[in-house]
């Protein structure tokens, strides 16, 4: 099975925007986004774009605060802050990365917990690892998501997990192992990696090194995520070599068009989430 991640977005979405339709028709506010970028990185811009376009489709209401890279930090904790009180706004991101002038780290615990919906707020970070309410980082919830809309099983599986972020590896460790998977975390100081992800059952790579696991890193019959993104002569590529180990792969998530649209998905049910967790 070959995962399209855009039909599976695409019905998280359809949901999504009949809930929104729903408050609408009985005369509530809809949720509010702010997406703050500074600069011209075109990556960015571009992730950007598509987060807007989305919530777009989903009927919440976004703004983006788009800043020159010359902005300051107490410029932009200042709009942070003014997001925080108000009432009418119910998730705020920044896009990563930022210019060298700014903490990153300061900026991020500067965003309200109940309005961070990416998830990258310490708080946020621990409620996870302590298995409390919490919002949960997009691309790690997306991956879950994408696993149950496939009927996947992943209580008593072997997962391994290759890369070991704050932003993907770890917490999507994290959340497999909160589905009774048996879980393991590979990264660059691994000896024998494919002795590693061949014991898995799901492996899930986010490393962003184009074709670094190819077909004597499966096992036969396992499901494949591959959130790596990396551009090779204009092209999006994973980490996964796909045509070699689509053959080996009970199922297997393209790229683009697998974990990607589920990434920006989680975002707008994070916004909502957010948003309800105020009602
Ligand atoms: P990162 O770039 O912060 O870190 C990469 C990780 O890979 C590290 O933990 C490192 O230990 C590990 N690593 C590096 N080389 C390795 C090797 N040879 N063998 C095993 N492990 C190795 O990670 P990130 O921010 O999670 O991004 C990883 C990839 O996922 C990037 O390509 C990024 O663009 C992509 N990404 C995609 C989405 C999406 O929505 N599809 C979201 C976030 C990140």
């Amino acid at each position: 099975m070959i995962i399209d991640g855009k039909q599976i977005a695409s019905s998280i979405r359809a949901g999504i925007r009949q809930d929104v339709l729903r408050l609408s028709a009985q005369g509530r506010r809809v949720p509010s986004l702010k997406v703050i970028l500074l600069g011209e990185n075109l990556a960015s811009m571009s992730y950007v774009r598509g987060k807007i376009r989305a919530a777009e489709e989903v009927g919440i209401n976004s703004e983006l605060v788009h800043l020159p890279d010359t902005c300051t930090e107490a410029d932009l904790l200042g709009m942070i802050s003014k997001f925080n009180s108000d009432i009418d706004v119910d998730g705020i991101l920044v896009q990563l990365p930022l210019p060298s002038h700014i903490n990153e780290n300061r900026l991020l615990k500067a965003i309200s917990p109940q309005k961070d919906v990416d998830g990258f707020h310490p708080e946020n970070v621990a409620r996870l690892w302590l298995g409390e309410p919490c919002v949960q980082p997009c691309t790690p919830r997306g991956i879950i998501a994408m696993l149950d809309a496939c009927g996947i099983e992943i209580a008593g599986k072997e997962a391994v997990v290759v890369g070991r972020s704050n932003i993907v590896g770890k917490p999507v460790a994290k959340l497999l192992l909160d589905r009774q998977a048996t879980v393991t975390i590979a990264h660059s100081h691994t000896a024998n990696l494919a002795a590693v992800t061949a014991r898995a059952d799901i492996l899930v790579s986010a490393v962003g090194v184009p074709r670094l696991i190819t077909a004597r890193h499966v096992k036969k019959g396992a499901v494949v995520i591959d959130v790596g993104i990396t551009r090779v002569d204009g092209h999006l590529t994973g980490d996964v070599d796909f045509d070699e180990v689509r053959e080996v792969a009970s199922a297997i998530t393209p790229v683009p068009g697998g974990v990607g649209p589920l990434t920006i998905t989680m975002l707008m049910q994070n916004t909502l989430d957010c948003y309800r967790m105020k009602m």
